[in-house]
């Protein structure tokens, strides 16, 4: 369904659970986190898909906090992909049970696949993560790759932590059919209170790798970019310093049932306890709330968005 500024809503981000197996610094307060009850039910969201498929929403990404410590989470998958209208289900994850369900996610017909990981040294993956274990990532992307999934691995640029390794990272795309997708830190969460330092444009990518080669076409927010002759391709995805908000096409359902029309605000629409025509109704208010553009971003300001990623579903 179309917004009010012509854009094509065609994709939903659903968030099925706030609980993480990690605790990324830029992502993750210390604390208490959403006690499990409170999410929606599989029920609940196939019946919220099944009414956005209606209005036209083709796309759907699982997202969480993490989508696989959510228990049956291939079960909901399936169901999703089964829905009538929905051409692609995709799913976000931070790997690290991506080893033991890389097969199942793909028998439920899962199409794509997105794992982060921001470093390539165990060390500093252990600091970033709050105690994390690279090994286990590195083991469910081979898996993942193994059983047929295409892989984009999101990197979440930081000044002072991986900027070090762009050129590494772009080096993986060289022999491997993985698209590297470097990610500006968004003052989102945590992620205000890292210091401006932290932040750095996409723009470094392209400035430490002069050989990328920019390719002619975009996919959703990333231009993408190869090396001459690489296999992969990568990505580069800047909220902060580009306004890609003409391009967006999304909506996110957060684990409590809440919509967010736009993700640096804090407007959201419940949609608990509300079925047939009720439901559609309250996903078009939704898409009719979609902001023309974020506000801007003031140095050293927060997001408007009320909600740290791990609670909306990055
Ligand atoms: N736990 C899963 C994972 O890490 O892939 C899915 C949820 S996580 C919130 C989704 C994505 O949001 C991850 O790629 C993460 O790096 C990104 N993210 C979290 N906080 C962010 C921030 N402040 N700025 C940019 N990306 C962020
Ligand atoms: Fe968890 Fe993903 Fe947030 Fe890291 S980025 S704390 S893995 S939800």
């Amino acid at each position: 369904m179309q917004d009010l500024y012509g854009r094509e809503i065609d994709y939903l981000r659903i968030s099925v659970t706030d609980r993480c197996n990690l605790a990324c610094r830029y992502c993750m307060p210390t604390g208490q986190q959403e006690p499990a009850e409170d999410v929606l039910s599989f029920t609940e969201i196939v019946k919220i898909a099944e009414a956005a498929a209606a209005l036209r929403v083709r796309k759907l990404r699982i997202t969480g906090g993490e989508p696989l410590v959510r228990e049956g989470i291939c079960t909901l998958c399936a169901h999703l992909r089964q829905i009538p209208g929905i051409e692609e289900l995709a799913l976000t994850t931070n790997g690290q049970l991506l080893e033991r369900y890389a097969a199942e996610l793909k028998k439920a017909g899962v199409d794509r696949l997105n794992i982060s990981l921001d470093t390539l040294h165990a060390d500093r993956y252990r600091e970033m993560t709050r105690g994390g274990q690279l090994a286990p990532v590195l083991r469910g992307i081979q898996a993942a790759q193994a059983v047929g999934f295409p892989v984009k691995l999101n990197v979440v640029l930081m000044g002072g932590f991986n900027e070090d390794e762009i050129e590494d990272f772009v080096q993986l795309t060289r022999e491997q059919p993985l698209e590297v997708r470097f990610i500006e830190l968004m003052p989102v969460g945590p992620g205000a209170e890292l210091g401006a330092n932290a932040y750095l444009p996409c723009e470094e990518v392209l400035r430490r790798v002069p050989e990328l080669e920019r390719m002619g076409q975009t996919e959703g927010v990333a231009r993408l970019y190869r090396l001459p002759e690489s296999v992969g391709r990568v990505g580069l995805i800047s909220p902060v310093s580009c306004d890609f908000c003409c391009d967006c096409n999304r909506l996110r359902l957060t684990a409590q049932g809440t919509l967010k029309p736009c993700l640096h605000s804090d407007k959201e629409i419940s949609l608990r306890g509300i079925a047939g025509e009720a439901l559609q109704r309250k996903l078009r208010d939704a898409i009719g709330e979609k902001p023309d553009r974020r506000p801007e971003f003031q140095p050293g300001q927060a997001s408007a968005g009320g909600r740290p990623m791990y609670r909306i579903g990055g």
